[in-house]
């Protein structure tokens, strides 16, 4: 880890290939509403007990939100995230974002880290090692100098907040109910995106629906239902385990 360090963007949009990036709830929105593809990534962890970071309490609390699983309560964290395998349909021909002005926020913030728990690794990034010896200091220990970069962090992980509920209410109606474990996996869906967006505009309401963690590792699977939980090993159909 490098206690200093300088950046600056030379354009190369790396960071726009092969990245699904992740939206705030309105930026979903927007991005159903402009003809994109949304990709929901699932992984949920028990209050104090498995999945949950305990170095990590209070970050993880604040951007999960309570569900029924079992006969106990599980804690969901939802990425609604742009999918983008490939090129993202942002990107021209010339490696120019197209919307550029209206960007997400996480877009602005790459490559900076947005969990308070990571610390910024250049050989992590997709960002060529010019771009680590040109532009102004970013970054000293874990302070970050831009107070406008700072800003969007905390607008960003505000979002997290502010959205949990929303996003786990949107996730029951469509009946995405299934969950990996934190630090074991996430469950990844690809909704459609015309139920995605009706689902969006009726989060007001919402349902009580019970969850299931997908886990395949017999020794997490025991210490989940000495919890209550209820979970899964069975094959997938209509989500995908992306497990670690
Ligand atoms: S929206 Fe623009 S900045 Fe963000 S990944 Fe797509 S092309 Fe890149
Ligand atoms: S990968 Fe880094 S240097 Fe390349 S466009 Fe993205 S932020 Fe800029």
């Amino acid at each position: 880890m490098t206690d200093s360090l300088r950046f600056a963007c030379t354009g190369c949009g790396k960071c726009c290939t092969g990245h699904h990036v992740p939206l705030t709830l309105s930026e979903a929105r927007q991005w159903a509403d402009a003809g994109g593809q949304v990709v929901v990534l699932i992984e949920a962890f028990v209050t104090d007990g498995p999945g949950m970071p305990a170095e990590q309490r209070d970050h993880v609390l604040r951007r999960s939100h309570p569900v029924p699983c079992g006969s106990g309560e599980a804690r969901v964290s939802v990425t609604f995230a742009a999918f983008n395998p490939g090129r993202c349909r942002n990107l021209d021909d010339n490696d120019l974002c197209t919307i550029y002005e209206q960007r997400p926020l996480v877009c602005r913030i790459y490559p900076v880290e947005i969990n308070p728990h990571i610390p910024l690794r250049p050989e992590s990034k997709d960002c060529p090692p010019e771009a680590w010896q040109q532009g102004p200091q970013l970054i000293h220990g874990t302070q970050l100098l831009d107070a406008g970069l700072e800003a969007l962090v905390q607008a960003s992980r505000q979002a997290d907040r502010d959205d949990i509920a929303a996003k786990v209410a949107v996730c029951q109606r469509l009946g995405m109910t299934t969950s990996a474990v934190k630090g074991n996996g996430f469950t990844a869906y690809l909704p459609d995106m015309g139920a995605f967006a009706t689902a969006l505009s009726q989060v007001a309401e919402t349902d009580g629906e019970r969850w299931t963690l997908h886990v395949e590792n017999e020794a997490l699977v025991s210490d989940l239902q000495a919890w209550g939980m209820q979970t899964t090993s069975e094959p997938p159909v209509y989500y995908a385990f992306i497990g670690f």
